[in-house]
């Protein structure tokens, strides 16, 4: 009889066990499918809240794992893991429960980091002239209506337009180019794995620049100026500094924002240098 008794307190045991853990694991999938769903993924991707260190990190992980550095970067902006295993076990489930709408986020990614090679402003050989930035994604502006920023502002310690070379982040195709009365002389590269990289209020352009250029990374794309908010022409309204934005197409063609600010930390010890006028 006590034999039996044991027996069955062995057995609720294990069942018990194989419970909570199924239990754990149901919780797991649930999880993972909620933050998929989640209105918060949209922001963590387009806040894109990744430093240096961390990504380089990713590139490591790429390695010797097995998962790319985009995929690594998405675990870490879903779910704020940073260790390379919580990351591996995280990307097994949600590559087999959430497969479609995962490899779309990683797509982004790869979209927003593989084709970075500079930092758009070059430092001046010789003399001090520099840029500083914050983060100041989605901050207010009012220019045109309410709105929150969607780029970086790199602010030249020298406040005279036509100074600042301004130069292609990555390789890619001339889309745009021209006034618009909020970004002033504006040019926007469509980079070859899809970011559009978009640089505003220019004092003027780099000789042969049109639609449908290609351009190279490091290539002079104009000078950082201060021109617009108004009519073509208008110049002055705000101090010079060279608008950063970054932009990506949704599964349906939609264009959204993603902060260009950890994008411009990366950059930052990637710069070129430039004999300025
Ligand atoms: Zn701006």
């Amino acid at each position: 009889m006590k034999r039996r008794v044991g027996l069955i307190c062995i057995l609720l045991t294990v069942m018990l066990g194989l419970d909570t853990g199924a239990i754990s694991w149901i919780q797991d999938i649930a999880e993972i499918i909620h933050l998929m769903d989640d209105e918060d993924t949209k922001e963590n991707l387009r806040s894109q809240n990744v430093s240096q260190e961390q990504y380089e990190a990713f590139c490591e992980y790429e390695k010797d794992g097995n998962y790319s550095r985009y995929e690594y970067l998405c675990g870490y902006l879903f779910t704020g893991e940073e260790s390379q295993k919580s990351l591996e076990q995280y990307l097994k489930q949600v590559k087999r429960y959430e497969k479609e709408n995962f490899s779309c986020m990683v797509a982004y990614e790869k979209a927003i980091w593989s084709d970075l090679k500079y930092f758009p402003v070059p430092a001046s050989r010789g003399d001090e002239r520099t840029v500083s930035f914050e983060n100041s994604w989605m901050s207010e502006r009012t220019f045109g209506g309410k709105r929150g920023h969607e780029g970086t502002d790199l602010m030249a310690s020298l406040n005279q337009r036509g100074h600042y070379p301004v130069i292609s982040i990555s390789d890619g195709v001339v889309e745009k180019i021209g006034w618009l009365s909020q970004g002033g002389y504006r040019i926007g590269v469509r980079a070859p794995n899809g970011a559009y990289f978009y640089y505003a209020h220019l004092y003027d352009y780099a000789d042969g620049m049109e639609e449908g250029v290609e351009v190279k990374a490091g290539e002079l794309l104009g000078f950082m100026g201060d021109s617009g908010y108004g009519e073509e022409g208008t110049v002055g309204k705000f101090d010079v500094h060279l608008h950063v934005g970054i932009y990506l197409n949704d599964e349906n063609g939609e264009e959204f924002s993603i902060n260009p600010y950890w994008i411009m930390k990366y950059l930052e010890d990637k710069r070129l240098t430039s004999q300025y006028e």
